[in-house]
């Protein structure tokens, strides 16, 4: 077995809807293509695709929690969840972090085109406020604190999903 997973991620085909993607995944075959839209989160899959990893942060002075100068999110949200205001989009331009927990997945749902095992990870990154859960390219023993930089399925290796951002260790 390698010590690295092979990336395999299938493209999902998407309408472009306004400013938005409607990605088709066709995760039950074709008789169960779900259809989701990415909306107002549209810059962040797309930013995955072109190797950039993007978040955003709540610029209201006026947030009872961040006061305008709150960490960013990621998974980015459209709105802020403390006062509920439009949230701005920003480069995270050092996107790496350590391990904050991780598990060693054996069998996979449905669906999943991730070759196994691999590991699911969570890292902590400076700057953001949430914790990122992502999976790791390499299948060398870990633990918790590992340094690992994101890495991006881009152009047409990309998926168009969630699974074109993944981590490598540093
Ligand atoms: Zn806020």
């Amino acid at each position: 077995m390698s010590d690295r997973i092979e990336l395999k991620t299938p493209p999902s085909q998407f309408d472009v809807v306004g400013d938005a993607w409607v990605v088709h995944n066709p995760r039950f075959g074709a008789e169960g293509t779900h259809f989701h839209t990415y909306g107002l989160l549209t810059p962040y899959f797309k930013g995955l695709t072109e190797g950039k990893l993007m978040a955003t942060h709540c610029v209201n002075a006026k947030c009872p929690i961040g006061h305008g100068k709150a960490d960013s999110w990621l998974p980015p949200r459209a709105d802020c969840p403390d006062c509920h205001q439009p949230m701005e989009w920003t480069q995270v331009t050092d996107p790496s972090g350590y391990i904050y927990s991780f598990t060693h997945v054996e069998r996979g749902g449905t669906g999943l085109t991730i070759e196994t095992p691999y590991y699911q990870i969570d890292v902590k990154m400076p700057g953001v406020g949430t914790i990122v859960k992502s999976y790791l390219v390499n299948r060398t023993p870990i633990k918790i604190g590992d340094k690992v930089r994101a890495c991006f399925l881009t152009g047409k290796a990309a998926s168009n999903t969630c699974l074109d951002l993944y981590f490598e260790l540093i």
